[in-house]
């Protein structure tokens, strides 16, 4: 038996009807397939989301993780697809194993020292670094003996510009560069070896040798079988080590929370057609308690105005996914009136704060959450970017204590 594939020789990229028989017996179903000419690039993203996984999961979502697979335009693209989410953690694992080079390595290590300098808080979403896209804690880069050429080099630019350690084995040692000009007469392409490489700290030294790496942690091949990956192992120690000594650059909280002097209570009423408007606005609430905002993302969201993927609903609360997910559950519990943090809405509406509670509960039972946390980040100090109270729910994973 060859199974079907001789039957799918020259189908790539067609639309084929295959007809599947229930091992059970019964009619068979007849699916639609376009079969792909090459399954590496599925495997591939397989592997990166899988190393992704694997580093969020051992460091409690604190480590980004960026695999680069090459120094030209395919690598280029690889990385922006994930730079922005995985940055924005509070450090980061740059994979260039098996990098098979190019010329793009300035441009990567040009993302990965950049130093944040400040911070743009936009109304009703995260903080921005300034600038954009920048590490906010450490960077460990993880390197094999299939990182060549300029996968070579971007080892040797990362140790020189003291971006952070490099994890791994000696590198492949490459680096006399080729460029492809001259074509014989048969269509035949010959390449001379043209530029000499030289780097601070290396000297001449990659040609031939590779770079050494600064923690050298070897793969064994009873570590592939066995499906363990010791190289990122210890890079995701050695971050989470240099967290513990420098905590990770965040965004400080809005001064005028603290100074602006407190608005008169509203006294609000209801208006049926706006769902976010308070019933009451007791003076305890604070300042800021049972307004109706109309600028506010989450009453937008009760309003129907912003979509989002609505898991629940009661006649007090709205549950939905988080755009953002940091855990394979991450559902937001929000009242559907107005109070701008957990803390206002538990004075104001005790039984409404309690329905939340109830609700993220519910969501955690139908999520098949085992174990599972229920946060309420309250001021910008604690992380709050949207200032309508809300509960998240995260669960799927494995949760560090405590919370960064
Ligand atoms: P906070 O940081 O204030 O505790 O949580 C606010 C949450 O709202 C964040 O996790 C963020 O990802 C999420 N969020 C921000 N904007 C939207 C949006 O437009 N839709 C949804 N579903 N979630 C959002
Ligand atoms: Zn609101």
């Amino acid at each position: 038996m060859t199974g079907p594939g001789p039957l799918l020789v020259g189908t790539a990229g067609k639309p084929v009807e295959l007809t599947v028989s229930p091992s059970g017996g019964g009619d068979p179903r007849h699916a639609v397939v376009v079969p792909v000419d090459d399954e590496e690039p599925l495997r591939y993203h397989a592997w990166v989301a899988d190393r992704r996984a694997y580093v969020h999961e051992r460091s409690g979502g604190r480590l980004g993780y960026l695999h680069v697979p090459d120094m030209q335009a395919p690598g280029w693209a690889q990385i922006h697809r994930d730079l922005r989410v995985e940055v924005a953690r509070e450090g980061l694992v740059v994979d260039v194993r098996e990098n098979r080079g190019g010329h793009t390595s300035q441009l990567v290590v040009e993302k990965l020292a950049r130093r944040v300098v400040g911070w743009d808080l936009p109304r009703g979403s995260r903080p921005f670094s300034y600038p954009q896209d920048a590490p906010r804690g450490p960077v460990v880069a993880v390197a094999n003996e299939f990182s060549g050429s300029d996968g070579d080099i971007v080892n040797a630019a990362i140790r020189a510009l003291g971006i952070g350690p490099v994890v791994g084995t000696r590198t492949w040692g490459g680096v006399i560069g080729i460029d492809s000009r001259y074509h014989l007469v048969d269509g035949t392409l010959v390449t001379q070896p043209k530029y000499a490489f030289w780097t601070e700290g290396e000297e001449w030294g990659v040609e031939n040798h590779g770079v050494d790496p600064d923690v050298e942690v070897v793969m064994t091949p009873d570590d592939y079988a066995a499906g363990r990956d010791p190289q990122l192992d210890e890079a995701v120690r050695i971050a989470l080590a240099a967290l513990a000594e420098n905590p990770a650059k965040s965004a400080p909280p809005l001064p005028w929370a603290a100074v602006r002097p407190g608005i008169p209570p509203r006294r609000a009423t209801r208006r049926d057609s706006i769902p976010c408007v308070p019933i009451t606005a007791p003076e305890e609430a604070g300042p800021m308690a049972g307004e109706a905002r109309s600028d506010c993302l989450f009453c937008k969201i009760v309003a129907g105005e912003v979509p989002a993927t609505v898991v629940r609903e009661t006649e007090t609360t709205l549950a939905f996914r988080d755009i953002n997910p940091q855990a394979p559950t991450h559902v937001l519990i929000i009242p559907k009136v107005h109070h701008p943090d957990a803390a206002s809405l538990a004075a104001a509406e005790p039984q409404i704060a309690a329905d939340v509670l109830r609700e993220a509960q519910e969501v955690a039972t139908e999520e098949k959450a085992e174990s599972y946390r229920i946060v309420f980040n309250t001021g910008a100090g604690a992380g709050q970017t949207v200032f309508h109270a809300h509960a998240h729910v995260l669960g799927g994973r494995g949760l560090q204590w405590p919370p960064g």
